[in-house]
């Protein structure tokens, strides 16, 4: 017998390149079976599907979650695992200061299955350009201290997943210590084996610079941002230092944020070549209410872009958790994998969806949840 059954609905299993009409069963947590045709009879709960996507679970590599500590931070379980997110990475809310009560009274406390990366800074981002004028965590070079950030990290393997550096001149004293944050973030994460997220945009080095710092793994998030220090030259074309950082292996991740994606920069580079790896939010306070919403509107905003629905929905499951080195438990639904798992509606119509320049654009077709599973277990259900 199994647990739950969810039948009649199209999964779309990116890492087993699947899009095709097959009911999962699920048992003790976890996939027991993918076929055409299980019997209602043979489990206790049954999710009708019908006329719906199935996918794993959504994975968001950079969302800020410290709600209290950090005037970024927001809740997780409501703004990630109600909407699809099973699994979500902070994206450097906390430092080695800070760390200890992001671990216990958020990633303990949450039903959402987090991760982090830690910021470099110790203080983590608990002030920032929100405060006039600016005051962020790389503004006093004391703040960054490699020892204290490989201690943290050692001391929390099990949640901590690498290392985050915001490099913009307005968080670092007018761009001053922007370089020496850079090789500090550098030394800690090659201390510990661990990749870099790194921020770029209004940076002072120049996105060439701090490529020269990345290696394979590390991941340049907000790669469609549109300030200085982008992955564009002035003639629109993409820089040959981003080609070569992605020939070896640095990953470009979306970050969609307050200030990171314009429609227009991401058109110039996919046109040219420059697919992101990975589809994040940078979920916060002050994007959650628009224009992020949540990790699915970024999503669709692929779908919007010309991007094939399992290539968009493979850079929310399987390529993250490949990134976060889960891969064979989570970011699928093959047999034996954490059940982990969204319905979707795939909505037609017509829908206002902004960038963060300003343009509004309209999405003809968006995801919405409807079901939400995680280890098994209905978290939210929309009907
Ligand atoms: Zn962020």
């Amino acid at each position: 017998m199994h647990d739950l059954l969810i039948r009649n609905g199209r999964l779309v299993d990116p890492a087993h390149s699947l899009d095709q009409r097959l009911d999962i069963a699920i048992k003790d947590g976890r996939v027991s079976a993918v076929e055409s045709g299980l019997e209602v009879s043979s489990a206790s709960e049954v999710i009708d599907a019908s006329g719906l996507l199935v996918t794993p679970g959504m994975i968001d590599l950079h969302v800020h979650i410290y709600a209290g500590v950090s005037h970024y931070g927001i809740p997780p379980d409501p703004t990630c695992l109600a909407r699809g997110v099973t699994t979500a990475v902070d994206a450097g809310t906390a430092g080695a200061s800070t760390f200890d009560g992001l671990r216990r009274y958020v990633i303990e406390a949450s039903a959402t299955r987090l991760f982090a990366l830690l910021n470099i800074s110790r203080i983590g981002m608990v002030s920032g350009a929100e405060l006039d004028p600016p005051l962020g965590e790389l503004e006093d070079l004391r703040h960054l201290n490699v020892p204290a950030a490989v201690r943290c990290i050692n001391a929390n393997r099990d949640v901590i997943l690498g290392v985050k550096l915001r490099l913009s001149a307005n968080l670092a004293a007018d761009g001053k210590n922007e370089l020496q944050a850079l090789k500090l973030a550098r030394e800690a994460a090659d201390a510990v084996g661990l990749p870099i997220m790194i921020h770029t945009p209004q940076s002072s080095l120049g996105l060439p610079r701090i490529l020269a710092e990345m290696r394979s793994g590390d991941i340049l998030t907000h790669c469609f941002h549109a300030h200085s220090s982008g992955i564009l030259n002035s003639s629109g074309e993409v820089l040959p230092e981003v080609r070569q950082a992605i020939d070896r292996r640095v990953l470009l991740d979306v970050g969609h944020g307050k200030g990171s994606f314009g429609y227009e920069i991401a058109r110039q580079a996919m046109s040219q070549g420059i697919i992101p790896n990975t589809i994040s939010s940078d979920l916060h306070f002050y994007n959650l209410h628009g224009p992020v919403f949540d990790l699915a509107t970024t999503v669709s905003k692929f779908l919007h872009l010309g991007m094939d629905l399992s290539e968009a929905l493979r850079r929310v499951t399987s390529t993250p958790a490949s990134v976060i080195k889960m891969d064979k438990e989570l970011g699928t639904l093959a047999v034996g994998a954490i059940a982990d798992a969204v319905v979707f509606r795939l909505r037609d119509g017509s829908r206002p969806a902004s960038d963060t320049v300003g343009r509004v654009e309209e999405l003809r077709q968006w995801l919405e949840p409807v079901y939400v599973v995680k280890a098994g277990k209905i978290v939210a259900r929309y009907v």
